[in-house]
């Protein structure tokens, strides 16, 4: 069991701290190597994915990735940018199926901004094509016209082995849940898309047992917030899964509780909180290490098929948050605020190895 870890930028250092405190516990230190990315590998080697960290990811069976950007590197050209490293680091090891749960744990529902009725009892699992779409198609790129303006290019690209693969991961995924697939798309409006709901609908026909129905993106944004508990799997392409998905995170309460897994054909993963580097908060020991606590849980439930060690750190996550321990992004009068470092010592000291 190779471990690799990519700490990044702001945030991401602190909360993967906490994870680590996990895999010690589970007597995994040894398992573990570390690597740079983002705007560390940058300052380092002035490349945001350097060959070094790639060739050792190559190796690990299983990457934890903080999270990589910082405000002060907007300005670089975009190939020295940290999240290039990532949308590399992604695509190079062909992890294009992202899985994010949105879950509402009962202690959190007042720290929703919807009611708790509406949030209460919800479990989402938003799937998001990750290596495709109008992150990566070409042609992209700022030019300048025949008219003499500076011009933007970006391109919405999907072939059909491409939608086919998260397709499959999409009913699979629904069969092992409540069996109710709802596809999200702009058909009404992008031909790409239209290719998507199609190749959906063909491919229902291998899964009989799954509902499954099509949602525009902008009504499924509006429905997210009216009545989220309609869902069971969402499964849609990646720049609307990365948006519908931030959405989805702040019903959880905050983003700092949302998990996700990104994985290949073989299971092979990284794993990493939805949110960013928080430059904002950074140092400063109040982020919320529970999406990336969580997210290691979900390495040892898809990539190692170690359900005793998932479900043992959703428990002591679960304890933790029953006891009252809060970060302040969750934080209720009257419960116990805490921070980033002691977080991680509250969910290991509830761990049963
Ligand atoms: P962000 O997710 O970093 O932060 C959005 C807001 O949520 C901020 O107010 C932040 O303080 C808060 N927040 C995020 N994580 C939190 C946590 N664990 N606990 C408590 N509060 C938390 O998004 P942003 O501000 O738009 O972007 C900041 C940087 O992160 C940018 O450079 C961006 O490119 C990068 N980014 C990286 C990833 C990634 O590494 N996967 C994803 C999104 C954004």
């Amino acid at each position: 069991m190779k471990i690799m870890i990519l700490e990044g930028d702001g945030i991401g250092p602190e909360i993967t701290k906490q994870a680590v405190k996990v895999l010690k516990a589970f007597n995994l230190a040894n398992n573990i190597e570390y690597a740079l990315i983002g705007g560390a590998a940058y300052e380092k080697y002035n490349d945001p994915l350097p060959q070094a960290t790639l060739d050792l990811a190559i190796k690990s069976d299983a990457i934890l990735l903080g999270a990589v950007g910082d405000w002060k590197y907007d300005k670089l050209p975009r190939d020295k940018r940290p999240e290039q490293g990532l949308l590399r680091i992604r695509q190079s090891l062909n992890l294009f199926a992202n899985l994010r749960p949105a879950i509402m744990f009962p202690e959190l529902s007042h720290a929703s901004s919807l009611k708790p009725e509406v949030v209460s009892g919800l479990d989402i699992m938003i799937i998001r094509e990750l290596t495709g779409d109008i992150y990566f198609g070409e042609p992209r790129g700022v030019s300048v016209n025949q008219n003499n303006q500076r011009e933007g290019i970006n391109t919405m690209r999907y072939s059909e082995s491409e939608i086919v693969r998260i397709a499959h991961i999409a009913f699979k995924s629904a069969q092992l849940r409540k069996k109710k697939l709802c596809s999200v798309d702009k058909a009404n409006v992008l031909e790409t898309t239209e290719l998507w709901r199609e190749i959906f609908t063909e491919i229902a026909k291998n899964y009989p047992d799954v509902t499954l129905t099509h949602m525009y993106v902008d009504n499924a944004a509006m429905q997210l917030v009216r009545d989220p508990k309609q869902f069971d799997v969402i499964a849609t392409g990646n720049i609307f899964g990365d948006i519908l998905s931030d959405q989805a995170s702040m019903l959880t309460g905050s983003i700092g509780m949302l998990p996700s897994a990104s994985l290949d054909e073989n299971n092979k993963g990284m794993y990493e909180p939805s949110h960013g580097s928080a430059p904002d908060i950074a140092g400063k020991n109040i982020a919320n290490p529970l999406a990336t606590i969580l997210s290691l849980a979900m390495m040892f439930k898809y990539t190692f098929n170690d359900e005793k060690k998932f479900i043992a750190i959703e428990k002591a996550v679960r304890k933790t948050l029953q006891e009252g321990f809060r970060t302040q992004d969750i934080y209720a009068a009257g419960s116990r605020l805490i921070g980033c470092d002691e977080m991680g010592d509250v969910v290991v000291e509830r761990l049963e190895v």
